[in-house]
């Protein structure tokens, strides 16, 4: 019987248990007839550790389970060695948390540090649409790269040739049906030199980088007109 060998902790509690019931059985009913001498101590910590290094063979392993004082003096062991086990544990644990904590501090100071640089400097950002169509039904010409930051973006629009004065809904979408708003705002559309534009604030920091659609809807006309736009990462100093 592999007595002190490595099992799982549920068969070494299990044969905990059976040898603490057997031996106090023993003991109440003077049964226990050790063979030999007492192990020294060392060969008892040995035991109490289920060191690998003890021969199941050994005689003293026979001693060892049927003389009390030696019973006594492993049980002892083994509650001693249960308590630095998980002081041990409880130790790396509370180190853990201090890692985790530390982390979790540091991201929040960057995220607000981060914050902080893009809410007190929003980016400077023109649009110019004014050499796209404005006619219902065509299809606006490709923009040159335009591309705007995923960050807080003052946007100014130089709106397309002909476009009227007045009132304009302006967003960011993800498709060209206006689903997936991830930011707009009105904004009166104001001239000089003969072209209209529009300037309003977008915070542009929860769009990841990728396709998305500019849109610009005139208070009166109701439709919208769509332009591809790029959202890039704000490179970061
Ligand atoms: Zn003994």
């Amino acid at each position: 019987m592999n007595l002190f060998g490595r099992e799982s902790s549920r068969a070494e509690n299990r044969f905990e248990t059976w040898l603490k019931r057997m031996h106090r059985e023993r003991v109440l009913s003077g049964e226990t007839q050790p063979t030999g001498p007492c192990p020294d101590e060392a060969f008892l910590r040995g035991l109490a550790r289920r060191a690998k290094s003890i021969s199941l063979s050994d005689p003293r392993i026979d001693h060892a389970a049927n003389c009390a004082n030696c019973m006594n003096r492993i049980l002892a062991m083994r509650q001693k060695i249960r308590a630095e086990r998980r002081k041990l544990a409880f130790g790396l644990a509370a180190a853990c948390l201090v890692v985790i904590a530390g982390m979790v501090g540091w991201s929040r100071y960057e995220m607000h540090h981060r914050q902080t640089i893009a809410s007190v400097a929003p980016v400077s950002a023109t649009v110019d649409l004014w050499n796209t169509g404005t006619y219902r039904g065509e299809q606006p010409a490709q923009l040159q790269s335009v591309s705007l930051p995923s960050a807080p973006v003052r946007l100014t629009i130089m709106l397309p040739r002909f476009s009227s004065p007045g009132q304009y809904l302006i967003a960011v979408t993800r498709d060209q049906n206006g689903n997936g708003v991830i930011a707009e705002g009105f904004a009166s559309a104001t001239a000089s030199n003969g072209q209209e534009r529009v300037s309003l604030d977008l915070d542009l920091r929860s769009a990841k980088a990728g396709e998305y659609f500019l849109s610009t809807t005139h208070e009166q006309d109701q439709a919208a007109y769509y332009y591809p736009l790029q959202i890039k990462e704000l490179a970061r100093p």
